[in-house]
């Protein structure tokens, strides 16, 4: 299967507490989105005060998601390693992240113009550090994956919900965009796809990408992006939920946040 590779004298003390510390603040920052719903997008529509000064909303997108594309290849650049199945992982990586930094923010129509510059630089943070993470391992720090991974049923299974999530999250976002017309703002009800189930079946894909990354790459900081993911999404879908009940009467009363028939 996979074997470990040597690491650095230091390096690798400071990357399992910073791994370990990434794992705990998780947990924390769950609990606080549970209470505070973050202003950007539909919750900034009022630009709510408090939270310090405002950038572009285009252009805190582009600032949040840029580092998670281009870290990556930084450091497969300086790593130890280039065997193929790292490849494929970076394959698998910007199709997700490629589109997120440089395709989304561009395809996003009207609505609030501006978002905290400290939820932006947040992001840019989280962003860093979590492609700091996955690519360190995989590049240098973790086990070297043999060809025969590409096999295994880890990566088989693990690439089968990450594509199935992939689809889920590219359909969501598509029927959101087509909601408003150029230069409509405001919010419309989506149908359609898994919006049948639930409010946000954008955040839903997201969610089961980075599970099905946690298991192709059967790694614990994939684990760690995993539970982020969970950790940000999970609260704001239901902040999402309760705002389309507030805007209309008739919002399917069906629906749930994020988890078809659960929550
Ligand atoms: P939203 O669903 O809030 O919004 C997506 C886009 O659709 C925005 O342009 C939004 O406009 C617009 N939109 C949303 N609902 C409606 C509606 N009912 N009517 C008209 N337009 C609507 O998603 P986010 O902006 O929070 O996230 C965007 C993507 O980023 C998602 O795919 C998500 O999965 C991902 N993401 C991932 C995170 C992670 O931790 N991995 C964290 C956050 C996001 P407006 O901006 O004006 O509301």
């Amino acid at each position: 299967m996979w074997m470990r590779a040597e690491g650095g004298a230091l390096e690798p003390v400071v990357f399992d507490w910073l791994l370990r510390g990434f794992f705990v603040l998780a947990v924390v920052v769950f609990a606080l989105l549970l209470l505070i719903t973050v202003p950007y997008g539909r919750h900034n529509e009022k630009r709510r005060p408090g939270w310090g000064p405002q950038i572009g909303s285009l252009l805190g997108w582009l600032l949040m998601e840029i580092p998670a594309s281009v870290v990556p290849v930084y450091f497969l650049c300086i790593g130890a390693r280039r065997d193929a199945v790292l490849w494929v992982f970076f394959a698998i990586w910007q199709v997700h992240y490629f589109n997120r930094a440089f395709v989304f923010p561009f395809r996003r129509r009207g609505g609030a113009e501006t978002m905290p510059l400290v939820i932006s630089l947040s992001g840019l943070l989280f962003n860093g550090l979590n492609a700091y993470l996955n690519w360190r391992f995989l590049t240098t720090l973790g086990p070297i994956y043999s060809l025969s991974w590409l096999g295994d049923p880890r990566f088989v299974v693990g690439l089968a919900i990450f594509l199935l999530g992939f689809g889920i999250n590219q359909h969501a976002d598509w029927v959101l965009f087509n909601l408003r017309a150029p230069g409509e703002a405001g919010y419309k009800i989506p149908y359609g796809g898994l919006y049948r189930l639930v409010s946000c079946p954008n955040y839903l894909g997201e969610l089961l990408e980075w599970i099905g990354w946690a298991v192709l790459t059967y790694s614990l900081p994939g684990l760690a992006f995993a539970g982020w993911t969970f950790a940000n999404l999970v609260p704001r879908a239901l902040s999402h939920h309760r705002d389309y009940h507030r805007r209309f009467v008739d919002y399917p009363a069906d629906r749930r946040a994020i988890l078809p028939f659960l929550l």
